[in-house]
């Protein structure tokens, strides 16, 4: 994003500031897209659930993952919302709800919407009987998640040892498992993982096949990298891997599915924060910024992501710690960053923020979670 315009805004507007570029959004989903015409985006709105977002993902032709009952209503409302001409036929058709864990409650409220939602243990599976029958199911895997930022595979995924056990228990329950899906850990930039994934999914696959259980759909998941540093490698070499894999394991008319949060939205927004407070501490100098790691940068402690801090202000930089604005200790966004010499009221920006940021954003010691401006919308 424009540095410049960056400044501009926050002058006018204040700060904390987080701007959203759409047309950055929209040009990811297009990348996303050229790279792998087959598979069909399901935006993981736990990323960033702003409307705005969602609504710009649903124009350029997203589909949505979702995981909670209030994240389903998100999209449900915001899609109502929307010109009639605006949607499509099958709005359903449009929806996953891919937390393998439902309160029951929630399958309750889900059902007449017959969802299509992921599960990975035989527990669920009672579950969903019980109070979501109309739902399609969705099995999801154990894969390897090795060196990606965010590791799910302790949580999730049944073992591909039990998968056809488990998709033959569905069909004694008079269930349909319509597909498979992993998730090879956020930020994945160990393209192998979604190689092996793949390979895991097409031996499940055709020993449920040998079974009589014909499969609808393979469902990738996330975990597709933002290029935060020059060290992640370009999504066309991912892309031809995964196109590979997929043409080579699987017939033509399988639906293929992906759940890209980071990927679409992390490169489409950065954020604007002001010098509140200076010190030296050890030696080394401090800067507090209006903003925190209990709002725009929860993701310094939540996802495992540091972000760069620069300031708008030129000259020669020295390393130094920057602390949020909260009484919390832990509220330390980073203790190196490169900065020139700023003074109070100066703005530091960073780049990148779009993804498991303000999504986490609380109202903790008082203070409201940054205003977010939209451009280009
Ligand atoms: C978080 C999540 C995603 C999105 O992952 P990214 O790494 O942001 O692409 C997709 N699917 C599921 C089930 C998730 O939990």
């Amino acid at each position: 994003m424009d540095s410049k315009l960056l400044q501009d805004l926050a002058h006018k507007h204040g700060t904390p500031l987080v701007v959203v570029d759409h047309d950055a959004i929209r040009q990811n989903y297009e990348i996303f897209k050229k790279h792998l015409p087959r598979v069909q985006v399901y935006y993981a709105l736990k990323a960033n659930p702003a409307p705005e977002i969602l609504k710009t993902l649903y124009r350029a032709g997203a589909g949505f993952d979702v995981a909670s009952m209030p994240e389903f209503m998100l999209v449900y409302d915001n899609i109502r919302d929307l010109p009639a001409a605006e949607q499509q036929d099958f709005i359903w058709d449009k929806i996953i709800y891919a937390n393998p864990i439902k309160p029951k409650q929630t399958l309750l409220a889900l059902d007449q919407y017959k969802p299509l939602v992921v599960f990975d243990n035989p527990v669920e599976l009672e579950k969903i009987q019980q109070y979501a029958p109309h739902a399609g199911l969705v099995l999801r895997l154990q894969v390897p998640n090795t060196g990606s930022m965010v590791e799910l595979s302790s949580k999730f995924g049944c073992d591909p040892g039990d998968a056809a056990d488990l998709i033959s228990q569905a069909d004694r329950l008079g269930l349909v498992v319509e597909g498979i899906s992993f998730h090879v850990g956020s930020q994945c930039t160990n393209f192998e993982n979604f190689v092996q994934a793949l390979n895991i999914a097409a031996a499940v696959m055709q020993e449920a096949n040998s079974r009589g259980h014909e499969m609808e759909s393979i469902d990738i998941g996330g975990g597709f990298p933002a290029p935060y540093d020059e060290h992640v490698r370009p999504f066309a070499q991912l892309a031809r891997k995964i196109n590979h894999e997929i043409d080579r394991l699987f017939p033509e008319d399988l639906h293929i599915l992906a759940e890209p949060g980071r990927f679409l939205v992390a490169t489409a927004a950065a954020c604007v924060a002001r010098v509140i407070g200076l010190g030296v501490r050890n030696g080394k100098k401090c800067y507090y910024i209006d903003d925190s790691v209990y709002h725009t940068f929860s993701g310094v402690v939540l996802d495992h992501c540091q972000y760069r801090l620069r300031a708008f202000k030129r000259g020669e930089t020295e390393i130094c710690t920057v602390f949020g604005q909260t009484c919390d200790g832990l509220d330390t966004i980073s203790h190196a960053e490169e900065l020139p010499d700023l003074a109070l009221d100066d703005l530091v920006y960073a780049e990148n923020i779009g993804a498991y940021s303000t999504a986490s954003s609380t109202w903790f010691n008082g203070f409201p979670p940054a205003q977010m401006l939209h451009i280009n919308l």
